[in-house]
């Protein structure tokens, strides 16, 4: 058997590929709700006698195919964005690509008769609640045990879905429209923090004096946090933009509540976690020189992407199997996030990014533009990097086991349910 055979099922199928891409674009729900998604997906599998677990993080479903060692994962997203009227949702990021991918992937190996019996399995997991939103669905669902974290990824880690797993890959559209494809990029990590800075009301005419401004306590630390991004490297992608979410009220009552939220995004862990005790002492030093009160608190968003290059060899040469050098971007630095960080932190993980889009991301002007890019010749380098993967297996690294306790201990710690779900 040669990748070819996947190739050329791949093409066979090319009609029907299409239209579950059309349909899953018009199938655009929020993350831990993508319900109709999920039917969508089993009633394909249902179809095609191929098992699968489904309600997996609420919505999430996992498929295997093939036997014994390596075991590969690949994920897929399945989650889409909030219209910008706010009126109902749209795929704005691209995930129904991804779904349409790994669907494509998984009937173009079944139709290859592969992986072979005990040659290795390939687990396609189907991840629910990419984009980091919507906090109070989801924290609601945390309170009532559905989940135990707000990203489909991290509910899955936890469960210990990935144990068992040997190496990662995914794809997501990018937005380079010059290029086919790009390899090797990184994603920022960050961390959420938010500051309640308290004081003492009193008349503001009357009496400023007996009170204690809150205002005053963010506006200070809004200027220390714009001083701090001196103290990092550019490399390092030190991202602070605080916003005031809670000013002060009325006018002529000194504000005894100011609140204030920042993600802190960086390029790395080390920069990450040093960042964020920088900003808690800038933000509770801050309100100590203005006699206030001060409470943070942080909630963790995703890790820092570092992808395997042992990996992207593959992906790339399976690239250049459909494309020539210069059609190929590589080494993007990018300042979005994703939860596939999380797994890169655990495992040896690809995110190889693939062009086609017309429009912005996260925006209601997101359309397919090349949709042989998207879906045709994306899944054929992943095709053939599964296929190479098998024959040249990755390893579950020995540290993973100790990675994860320390990667849940960190979730655990500073997962705080009050965080957004105040209006
Ligand atoms: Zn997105
Ligand atoms: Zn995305």
């Amino acid at each position: 058997m040669k990748k070819e055979s996947l190739f050329a099922a791949i093409d066979q199928r090319q009609a029907e590929i299409l239209s579950w891409g059309n349909a899953f674009f018009d199938c655009a729900e929020l993350g831990f709700q993508e319900v109709k998604t999920a039917a969508a997906i089993t009633a394909l599998l249902d179809q095609w006698n191929i098992p699968y677990e489904s309600g997996i993080a609420m919505t999430g479903i996992r498929v295997t195919l093939g036997s014994g060692s390596p075991h590969i994962a690949f994920v897929s997203d399945m989650d889409a964005l909030p219209c910008k009227s706010k009126n109902g949702t749209v795929h704005s990021c691209g995930h129904s690509i991804q779904t349409t991918l790994a669907l494509t992937l998984i009937r173009a190996l079944a139709d290859c008769g592969l992986p072979k019996k005990n040659s290795g399995r390939i687990s396609f997991f189907f991840t629910p609640a990419e984009e980091f939103i919507d906090f109070t669905f989801r924290d609601q669902c945390i309170a009532e045990g559905k989940i135990r974290y707000r990203s489909g990824k991290q509910n899955m880690i936890a469960e210990g879905y990935f144990d068992d797993v040997d190496c990662v890959l995914s794809a997501h559209a990018n937005g380079e429209t010059e290029y086919l494809f790009d390899i090797n990029s990184t994603l920022a990590g960050f961390l959420a923090k938010k500051a309640v800075f308290l004081g003492t009301a009193s008349h503001s005419g009357a009496a400023p004096h007996l009170g204690r401004n809150a205002l005053h306590g963010a506006v200070l630390a809004q200027n220390a946090l714009s001083f701090l991004k001196d103290r990092f490297p550019a490399s390092a992608g030190l991202q602070l933009h605080p916003v005031i979410t809670e000013g002060g009220g009325t006018v002529n009552i000194i504000p005894d509540r100011t609140v204030m939220e920042t993600y802190i995004r960086a390029n790395d862990n080390a920069t990450l976690f040093a960042a964020e005790e920088q900003v808690d002492q800038c933000i509770h030093h801050c309100a100590a020189a203005l006699g206030l009160g001060c409470e943070t608190e942080t909630t963790p968003g995703y890790l820092p992407l570092r992808q395997s290059a042992e990996m992207n060899e593959m992906v790339l040469e399976n690239m250049l199997l459909f494309c020539e050098e210069d059609q190929i971007l590589r080494n993007v630095v990018s300042g979005a996030s994703g939860d596939i960080g999380d797994l890169g932190f655990l495992l040896p993980a690809v995110q190889m990014g693939f062009s086609g889009i017309k429009g912005q991301f996260h925006n209601d002007n997101f359309t397919i533009a090349d949709k042989e890019n998207c879906y045709i010749r994306t899944a054929k380098v992943l095709a053939g990097t599964l296929f190479d993967l098998l024959q040249k297996p990755m390893h579950q690294p020995a540290e993973f086991a100790a990675k994860k306790e320390k990667y849940l201990k960190q979730l655990e710690k500073r997962q705080n349910l009050e965080i957004f779900t105040e209006s």
